[in-house]
C-alpha cells in the first residue's frame, strides 16, 4: 500500500510559489497592493461579470451578501437543508434572519417543486412581499446552492423568485467553473444568474487561496456596498470616518497572488475533476449495487465541475459509516454528507419542508477522494478498495 489519499487537498506547484513569492519580496503581504484588484479583475473576467469583490472567506462572502441584499432583523430566508452550514449562518443568523428548510431533488440541490408549494400554500403574496402564514415574517430571500458543483435548477428558481418577490441569493462555493451551455441561460456561469452570487477559495475547494471568497451582483450598487462593508465601511480614506458598521472581510496579496496562479490551471482542474469522475463511474456505477451520483452533463446543457464525487450505498446493503471506517484502514480518507441543518442544534423550531430525498441523501451518500492531484493510479486503488468492501 502507498501513501495516504486524501479527500480534497489543495494543488499547488511552482506557479503558486513564484507568484507568492512576488508578493513577499515586494513588500506588499497585507491587505494592500495591486494583486486584489487584478485578482478581482480576472474573476470577474472568468465568470462573466462586470465586477467581483474578494474576500477573505466564501462564508465572509455569503455575510457580505445577505447585508448587500438588505436582509433584515426578522426576515425569514429560504435555504436548502443539505448543504454546509455556512452556506445557511450568514444569511440568516448573521442579519438577525430565521431560515426556512426545503429538501433536496435528485441533483442534491434545493428542490423547486417545494420551494413553489411552500410559496404558493404556506404564504400569502403582498404588494410589498411574500409573507408567511404562520409567522407573519416577509420572506425576504431564496438561498441557492449549487451542491457539489452541480447546477441548480435556475431557470425554474429565477421564475419563482420573480414570481414571489424573493431576493436570490447564490451560494457558488462549491461550483467554479459549472456553467450553462445551452437552453435559456447558456453561457451563463454559477453564481451570476441571481440577484448576488458567492464563491469559496477554501482549501478543499476546485481553487484555493488557503483561505478567501468573492462576490458578484447583478446590482452594481449591491457589489460596491458589499466592498465598502468588506473594508471597514470607511467613508474617508484619511480622516477615519465610517459611515455604517464595516467588517475587515478584505483579502490579502498573497492570498491575490495565489489566487492569480491558481486561476491560469482552473480549466486543468476542471478537465481532472472529470476525468477521474468519468474513471470512478466506469468502474464501479452499477456494481454491487452501488452508484455514483451523476452531475448536469453537456447533454443537459451544462458544463459541470465535478468537484465532490458522491457514491451511493442504498442498494448496495452497505452500511455508511462502516465504509468510511474500512477505507480510513486503508489509507483513503473519504466522509459523509453533512448533517441536514435543520438538525442542527440551533435551528430545531425553524420549519422544514420535503426532507425525505435529503434525509436519504444523507444516509446512503459516501464522498470519494477527489482532489486535482489524484492520480489515475490512486484512483484505481480507491476503485479496489470500494470493490471490495
Ligand atoms: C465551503 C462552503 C462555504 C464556506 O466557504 P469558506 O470559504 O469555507 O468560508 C459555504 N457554503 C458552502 C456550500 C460551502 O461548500
Amino acid at each position: 500500500m502507498s501513501g495516504f489519499i486524501s479527500l480534497s487537498v489543495p494543488n499547488f506547484g511552482e506557479k503558486e510559489a513564484a507568484y507568492a513569492a512576488e508578493a513577499i519580496t515586494s513588500g506588499w503581504v497585507s491587505t494592500s497592493g495591486a494583486k486584489v484588484s487584478e485578482f478581482e479583475e480576472a474573476l470577474a473576467a472568468y465568470v462573466g461579470m462586470p465586477r467581483a469583490v474578494a474576500a477573505n472567506s466564501g462564508t465572509s462572502s455569503l455575510h457580505l451578501a445577505a447585508m448587500a441584499a438588505g436582509i433584515r432583523r426578522g426576515d425569514e430566508v429560504i435555504v436548502p437543508t443539505l448543504t454546509f452550514i455556512a452556506a445557511v449562518n450568514p444569511l440568516t443568523r448573521y442579519v438577525g434572519a430565521e431560515p426556512i428548510f426545503i429538501g433536496c431533488n435528485d441533483t442534491l440541490c434545493i428542490d423547486p417543486d417545494a420551494v413553489e408549494d411552500f410559496c404558493a400554500n404556506h404564504c400569502t403574496l403582498k404588494e410589498d412581499g411574500l409573507y408567511n402564514n404562520k409567522t407573519g415574517a416577509r420572506v425576504r430571500a431564496l438561498g441557492v446552492v449549487h451542491v457539489f458543483g452541480n447546477m441548480a435548477d435556475m431557470p425554474r428558481l429565477l421564475d419563482i423568485a420573480r414570481r414571489y418577490k424573493l431576493i436570490l441569493i447564490e451560494d457558488a462555493t462549491e461550483a467554479l467553473g459549472t456553467r450553462y451551455t445551452a437552453g435559456p441561460l447558456a453561457g451563463k456561469a454559477a453564481g451570476t444568474m441571481g440577484d448576488i452570487g458567492c464563491y469559496s477559495f477554501n482549501g478543499n475547494k476546485i481553487m484555493t487561496t488557503g483561505a478567501g471568497g468573492f462576490v458578484v451582483s447583478n446590482h452594481a450598487d449591491w457589489a460596491e456596498h458589499a466592498k465598502h462593508l468588506s473594508t471597514q465601511a470607511k467613508a474617508d480614506m484619511l480622516q477615519f470616518l465610517h459611515d455604517e458598521v464595516g467588517y475587515n472581510y478584505r483579502m490579502t496579496n498573497v492570498q491575490a497572488c495565489l489566487g492569480l496562479a491558481q486561476l491560469e490551471r482552473l480549466e486543468g482542474f476542471v478537465e481532472t475533476k472529470k476525468a477521474r469522475y468519468d474513471q470512478y463511474k466506469a468502474a464501479l456505477d452499477g456494481v454491487h449495487g452501488l452508484r455514483i451520483l451523476p452531475f448536469k452533463e453537456e447533454s443537459d446543457g451544462v458544463r459541470s465541475n465535478h468537484w465532490f464525487y458522491s457514491l451511493y450505498l442504498k442498494d448496495s446493503g452497505l452500511d455508511r459509516d462502516t465504509v468510511i471506517a474500512k477505507l480510513q484502514e486503508q489509507g483513503i480518507q473519504t466522509r459523509p454528507v453533512w448533517a441536514l441543518i435543520n438538525e442542527q442544534a440551533d435551528y430545531p423550531k425553524n420549519e422544514a419542508y420535503a426532507l425525505e430525498k435529503a434525509q436519504d441523501y444523507r444516509k446512503y451518500i459516501v464522498n470519494l477522494p477527489c482532489s486535482t492531484n489524484l492520480t489515475e493510479q490512486d484512483c484505481e486503488r480507491v476503485i479496489a478498495a470500494v470493490k471490495n468492501l
